[in-house]
């Protein structure tokens, strides 16, 4: 008897727990078994796991634990100047020994061989390492044994690295980054972390002691903060025996520094920032809130999953609201995202874009919606609205991390070391989070959201170009106004119920004149009003149908003297009300039914590209017939799009603005679009005139080709083609003039030194292209592939290495089909103005001894290496058939198809063939873009 009653009460206990929990939320999460896991005697970690994702193939990482966030005031930057160094010379692999050991193997330097360095860590790796001989795997294990603290620091090689630093210091110096520091001062007031921005100080990079790098490294670099993960097509037990054996003997720190943690301060009072430079050029107010992530313990729990449920949750009725502001609340957009800005502190951020420079207005939308968020929280069915939503980004997210590559496994390895991330496969995160969002309650969401919405932590941040800082309100007054729409009565939100496309026509479909199946089960239905449909049924996009209507026009059928309004029109065809719905409702209604369809215009061809699903079929066939047939446009939003259009127009343009127009200019001999619309071409758009053309390009049904492929079958497809195509008559008779409108790149020697003006940087940009005709081929496609992986390697090696000029130097290609067929080389980097001149001599020195020496074997072997080991992953792409049909309807060859075939065949003697037919035909552009002092 006593024992029933005993169960009765626990019964009726666990019922009156707290509303659907879900269910032990401090049950610890399943962690990923396949990992083996370690810790040798001297406290270095390790991690490997096999994984064939894919074959014969393996990452070779070390994560050290310490970043920029512990250098002392004289070594601001030296954590990233380190890990530079460790490509510069170890105790096994002297020198530039680790690049050229690898490249020999096919493992390339900037792309596999590569390293980052933030505030608190640095991670460095060997990617996509082929596995297949013993030699190479213990060659990477050794690299990552010397970079655990072998690194030699030669006096010579330190100095040759500052010029280095320098520029990339100098490259990534911009209004970006000035903004960026500035708002980290705002976000991290008082703290360690607005001290430190990783690329540091020129002033230390520069005249630093070899000693002071030297004491970082020691102090910093030690195996009982690093981890060595290797993931890939390995043996684990055989890895573990090599680490063991060979990272063992690395002895323990004695007397090690204690690792800090930093923190991120609270504040009370609403911190209230501005943000301004004289190179910036947009408007946005954000609020910011700062709230911690969940407790280390936590993490490893259901927890864990039950805190990104809920925030997502949040987020997307916060999204919601954002979407649907009344049409006169004085932003653009007002844009919810989540952020992080330390390991234990994370950020939920709303920036709304103010119509022109209206920023406090801006500034009242968003901290009302917050306001409005903490006195009533959400209702059940915004609740309801948003799980849907948030089940269908927990999918897609699984959907892509389920394919899991190696380089996957890796970053949750490093996050599981670093910041005790768990190990949770996707499979089990995604059954959680699934689990966790069936459970939830209104009630357990507006319990959660003052955890996040917090009345404390909070920032006002206002950004604009300097000169319009004037009308920027004071502390004073933001905190005035916030107080105000605090202690006002802010009604509670009232959902915005969705619209949904109302078609009211009533078709009665018409049998298709013919049908023809080919052998590979393509069907072609010729419609009753002349329409050309083609469909085959395949899988490869997993749920998603795709659909491609195609009409020969596009630019090369309007009028020159329409080309720009054309454009306008294509633009504002997002505004048309469809169906009823603007497009807001637009949106919305096509998220909730999957479908997306979307019309444009290239210089050859009228398009209309959508998707949709099996369940979707018919709306999308709908909306693609009012699309066809039957749309309206708002006289108000017309003339809204004017203003804004004129505003633009009317602004002052900067000096990086007249650079660009100018390069325009001299790259072209004909381009359509040259210099921007002006405002009496904007004047012109009215109804009448947008739909004229509209009309002309998209309300031709029966001039479309339409392509279909995707998991339906044709019985289907074919039905919904005779009701909703079939039924379709022209607005507007076919045109038979075509005209060349594609822009056409001008020959010769062409050249512009341009002065900026009023520039806080002080960085030269250099960008050169070498064209010329050539067959357009994929065999061509692959020897400029060639051309350009050795071009770049010799310039990392001149430019950057030798003389310390630059950062990067991107080496780029360009094809370009019509009008005539034309290949382009182009080089760019940044670099100090006083360079550029003796740079650009070696840019073109290199040129000439490639067209008169050619490239050696080794060249050729290393690059074709490298491009091999990039196949078996493009295999795993499936290609869509609809596009590929598409493409080829068009005319449009895609050169990388059948790439591959050529690797093996390339030889030097070629190469250089190449390289004279492409740079003797002397068509040079030189830009370059230099600060005026
Ligand atoms: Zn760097």
């Amino acid at each position: 008897m006593k024992k029933i009653k005993l169960l009765l009460a626990v019964l009726i206990l666990l019922g009156a727990a707290p509303a659907g929990l879900f269910s032990q939320q401090m049950s610890p999460v399943p962690v990923d078994a396949a990992v083996r896991y370690g810790k040798l005697d001297n406290g270095l970690t390790y991690y490997i796991r096999h994984n064939e994702q894919p074959k014969q193939r393996a990452e070779f990482f070390i994560a050290q634990n310490v970043g920029a966030i512990l250098e002392n005031d004289d070594q601001n930057g030296l954590a990233h100047f380190l890990e530079h160094m460790a490509f510069n010379g170890t105790k096994n692999f002297p020198d530039k020994r680790i690049i050229e050991y690898f490249e020999t193997v096919g493992v390339k330097f900037g792309t596999n061989i590569n390293a980052y360095t933030s505030l608190d860590e640095t991670v460095y790796n060997l990617s996509d390492v082929p596995t297949s001989r013993e030699g190479i795997i213990d060659s990477a294990l050794l690299v990552l044994h010397d970079w655990s603290g072998f690194i030699t620091l030669a006096d010579k090689e330190i100095d040759a690295e500052r010029g280095v630093i320098r520029e990339e210091w100098r490259t990534g110096a911009g209004p970006e980054r000035r903004m960026w520091k500035a708002s980290n001062y705002l976000k991290y007031p008082g703290s360690q972390y607005a001290k430190r921005d990783v690329i540091g100080d020129t002033a230390v990079i520069n005249n630093f002691s070899y000693k002071t790098l030297r004491d970082y490294y020691h102090k910093w670099y030690r195996p009982d903060l690093q981890a060595v993960v290797v993931v890939g097509d390995i043996d684990v037990n055989d890895i573990e025996n090599r680490i063991k054996k060979m990272f063992s003997s690395i002895p323990k720190a004695k007397n090690p520094a204690k690792r800090e943690s930093y923190s991120v301060p609270d504040n009370a009072e609403p911190i209230i920032g501005y943000i301004t430079d004289p190179e910036s050029k947009g408007y946005s107010t954000r609020i910011v809130i700062k709230y911690p992530f969940v407790s280390t313990p936590e993490k490893q729990t259901k927890q864990l999953i039950y805190d990104e449920v809920m925030q997502n949750l949040v987020s997307e009725m916060i999204k919601n609201r954002c979407d649907r502001l009344p049409a006169d609340s004085m932003v653009k957009a007002a844009i919810p995202a989540t952020g992080a800005i330390s390991y234990a502190m994370r950020t939920f951020t709303i920036t709304a874009l103010p119509i022109g420079n209206r920023m406090v207005d801006a500034a009242k939308v968003v901290v009302t919606e917050i306001e409005r968020v903490a006195k009533h929280g959400f209702s059940k069915e915004e609740l309801t609205i948003a799980i849907p939503a948030v089940k269908k980004q927990i999918e897609s997210n699984y959907r892509r991390a389920k394919d899991q590559k190696n380089e996957d496994y890796v970053n949750r390895i490093v996050e599981h070391f670093t910041r005790n991330e768990p190990l949770i496969s996707p499979e089990e995160r995604y059954k959680l989070q699934t689990e966790c969002l069936k459970s939830i309650t209104t009630e357990q969401v507006n319990e959660f959201t003052p955890k996040m919405i917090r009345a404390d932590n909070r920032l006002l941040i206002f950004a604009c170009p300097q000169k319009d800082s004037i009308n920027l309100p004071t502390k004073e007054e933001c905190l005035k106004f916030m107080k105000e729409i605090k202690d006002s009565d802010l009604p509670k939100y009232e959902p915005i119920k969705n619209k949904t496309l109302q078609f009211e026509k009533n078709l009665t479909p018409i049998a298709a004149k013919s049908e023809v199946i080919s052998k590979d089960t393509t069907y072609t239905w010729q419609l009753a009003n002349g329409a050309k449909v083609i469909f085959k049924k395949s899988g490869e996009q997993g749920d998603n149908i795709k659909l491609y209507a195609i009409k020969k026009g596009g630019y090369s059928a309007t009028d020159e003297k329409d080309l720009k309004l054309t454009r306008f029109m294509e633009r504002f065809t997002s505004q048309f009300i469809i169906g009823g719905l603007k497009k807001q409702d637009m949106t919305k209604w096509c998220a909730a039914n999957n479908v997306s369809l979307k019309p444009s215009i290239d210089y050859r061809f009228d398009e209309f590209s959508g998707t949709f699903t099996k369940k979707s079929a018919e709306n999308l066939f709908k909306l693609l017939n009012l699309y066809m047939s039957e749309y309206s446009i708002d006289e108000k939003d017309i003339a809204y799009s004017k203003t804004q259009t004129l505003k633009e127009l009317a602004m002052p343009t900067g000096s990086h603005e007249i650079y660009k127009d100018t390069c325009q200019k001299l790259e072209y001999s004909y381009y359509p679009f040259s210099g921007k619309i002006t405002p009496s071409e904007v004047e012109l758009a009215s109804i009448t005139n947008i739909s004229k053309l509209y009309d002309a390009h998209f309300c031709t049904p029966s001039q479309f080709t339409y392509i279909l492929s995707g998991p339906a079958e044709p019985s289907e497809i074919k039905a919904l083609c005779e009701k909703y195509i079939a039924t379709l008559s022209d607005k507007s008779a076919p045109t038979s003039q075509f005209k060349d409108r594609e822009p056409v790149v001008r020959k010769g020697e062409v050249s512009l030194f341009y002065k900026g003006k009023n520039l806080k940087s002080s960085k030269a940009s250099f960008y050169r292209s070498y064209s010329g005709k050539v067959e357009y081929t994929t065999e061509n496609y692959v020897k400029a592939r060639f051309l350009v992986y050795i071009l770049r390697e010799r310039y990392m090696k001149s430019i950057r290495e030798e003389k310390g000029g630059t950062y990067h130097v991107g080496v780029g290609i360009g094809t370009i089909q019509y009008p005539q067929p034309l290949f382009r080389i182009s080089v760019d980097f940044d670099t100090d103005p006083k360079l550029v001149q003796e740079l650009a001599e070696i840019v073109q020195k290199e040129i000439e001894k490639v067209t008169t020496e050619g490239v050696s074997d080794k060249e050729v072997k290393e690059v074709m290496l490298y491009l091999k080991k990039g196949v078996e992953e493009k295999k795993s792409i499936k290609r869509d058939w609809a596009t590929d049909l598409k493409n080829s309807i068009k005319g449009n060859v895609d050169l990388t198809i059948g790439e591959e075939n050529y690797f093996d065949k390339i030889t030097s003697k070629e190469l250089k063939k190449f390289a004279q037919q492409l740079f003797s035909q002397k068509n040079r552009m030189t830009f370059i873009f230099a600060p005026e002092n």
